[in-house]
């Protein structure tokens, strides 16, 4: 079990790392509890516990082998104890933090960035480099996936301007290449070993969550507590993608590029904006394409920004677009994209009650709680509502103009790869007034066939599903029990959708799950 302690003040960053855990290692396994549960927890996780709490938590790490991660400001406590030294803020955050709009053909990064050392290596993060924010399209998207790290007291922030101990420095804030102050540490405290973040959600929003889940489920696994991690790659595969078109502004230009992946044997899917069907000219391309196998999701009734605005103009837009797909094709949508990759809260809501089981969005300029290392359940929205972020946005816009026009999107399926991301990308049919920076078909096609070289090259075995297959199998996967009974943790409620079953990681060895897998 995973005790979540955080006080009242930290409530809104606690919530999105409760779910995050969630989705590391199931519902069950995580509980946001009172420090009175303390001794309950074999691992917990604080957000920047206060002075008394600080002290319950040293006293709980020494007394036997336990975990604990922290999130945001350390107590005095530790900073004391762990030889941490105050150093200077460096400077404006705006000369650091912040990036400019990225130009066409090339992207942009902020001056500061997080570099993690060697040492990082036991937890398989050696040399990860990111910068605090960065943009490969305007200043909207970044097709690299990660979320900003902001420096404006937020809880996306960092936090704390302090140097730790050389030898438990995992990561630094890099600026043109000094190093300012520390952003993630890990520390040896008698029998039990803390690892620290120096912003208040942690990596919640990064590969870099792969990070705390490798602490969790192997770090010093003979002698600490483990927790296992369910793998969001199907078991039997190294990698598993998923790519769709938004039909923004046309669906039946869709075709030449369907063609090629079915030429391919990549599955596609089409997020469907439903003003386009009101010209019948699409429809019969549609039900050619729903009875072929395709699959079909939501891209709301008017693509109108941030759902229209409240929870009921969102409820009109699942409602209508859900009504439109169904007269249309028969088809009932289960999963929504949302328009500009803006999901606030509300619009989840509106959709949730509407029916749908959940979402696609995520973005680097707006909602950043929408922005989820892995995909499930969310803060805050009934269990059996998942999200999953996808974030990578195969354009023409976005080739790079003066190298290996793929370059980014090879690297951001790269990282997926190495942490064990389900990974998403997508495009638009062209229309006749935008062609999403492509020269023509003929150039869409060759950069969508030689992108899926690479993923072909770099995994051994691959798994393309569609967009349904791929949210079903993370909601299955939300649903999974874990329970732990003090000497090992017993599996059930596995269900994997057809064709598809679960990996569980555990100190150190994936498996396959199945109701009724024992780890001890
Ligand atoms: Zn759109």
């Amino acid at each position: 079990m995973i005790g979540v302690f955080a006080t009242h003040q930290n409530s809104e960053a606690a919530k999105l790392v409760v779910a995050a855990l969630r989705r590391s290692v199931c519902h069950d396994l995580v509980m946001n509890a009172v420090p009175a549960s303390l001794a309950d927890s074999s691992v917990s996780v604080s957000i920047k516990p206060d002075e008394v709490l600080g002290e319950q938590l040293w006293l709980w790490l020494n007394k036997q082998p336990r975990k604990l991660i922290v999130f945001g400001k350390l107590p005095s406590f530790f900073c004391s104890r762990l030889g941490l030294q105050t150093v200077e803020w460096p400077g404006y955050p705006e000369d650091w933090a912040y990036s400019k709009p990225a130009p066409a053909g090339g992207f942009s990064e902020s001056a500061g960035s997080i570099r993690y050392r060697q040492k990082a290596s036991v937890f398989g993060a050696d040399r990860w480099e990111r910068a605090l924010e960065r943009f490969d399209f305007s200043d909207e998207w970044n097709n690299l996936g990660y979320g900003a790290i902001r420096a404006d007291g937020s809880i996306w922030s960092l936090e704390q301007p302090v140097q730790v101990p050389d030898e438990c420095v995992l990561a630094d804030l890099i600026i043109e290449d000094e190093i300012q102050f520390t952003y993630c540490g890990q520390f040896e405290v008698g029998p039990s070993t803390v690892l620290w973040f120096n912003r208040p959600v942690g990596p919640v929003d990064s590969f870099e969550w792969r990070l705390v889940e490798r602490f969790l489920t192997d770090w010093k696994s003979e002698s600490q507590p483990c927790c296992p991690v369910v793998s969001e790659v199907p078991w039997g595969h190294d990698s598993a993608i998923t790519m769709r078109l938004d039909c923004d502004e046309d669906i039946t230009s869709a075709g030449l590029l369907w063609s090629t992946y079915r030429e391919m044997g990549v599955p596609f899917s089409l997020a469907i904006h439903t003003d386009n069907l009101n010209d019948m000219t699409h429809h019969a391309f549609l039900q050619e394409f729903v009875s072929s196998g395709g699959s079909l999701l939501s891209h709301t009734a008017t693509h109108a920004p941030n759902w229209g605005g409240s929870y009921e103009a969102a409820l009109v837009e699942g409602q209508k677009s859900y009504d439109s797909i169904r007269d249309v094709t028969g088809v009932a949508v289960r999963y929504g994209v949302s328009p500009f990759h803006q999901s606030p809260p509300y619009a989840l809501k509106a959709l949730c009650d509407v029916g749908y089981r959940g979402c696609i969005g995520g973005i680097i300029r707006n909602d950043p709680e929408f922005l989820l290392a892995r995909g499930g359940e969310l803060a805050g929205l009934p269990r059996g509502f998942i999200g999953h972020s996808q974030q990578t946005m195969l354009h023409g816009d976005c080739m790079l103009s003066d190298e290996d026009p793929l370059r980014i999107f090879k690297a951001a399926y790269d990282r997926a790869f190495e942490v064990r991301t389900l990974f998403g990308y997508l495009d638009h049919p062209f229309s006749t007034r935008y062609q999403y920076g492509w020269t023509d078909e003929a150039q869409r096609i060759k950069a969508h066939r030689h992108f899926v070289e690479h993923i072909r090259t770099r995994s051994a075995n691959p798994l393309f599903l569609d967009e349904v297959q791929a949210m079903e199998f993370l909601r299955a996967k939300s649903a999974i029990q874990i329970v732990s009974d003090g000497t090992g943790y017993t599996c059930c409620n596995v269900k994997a959708p057809d064709g598809l079953a679960f990996g569980i990681e555990f100190k150190g060895n994936c498996q396959r799950l199945t109701n009724g897998t024992k780890l001890i």
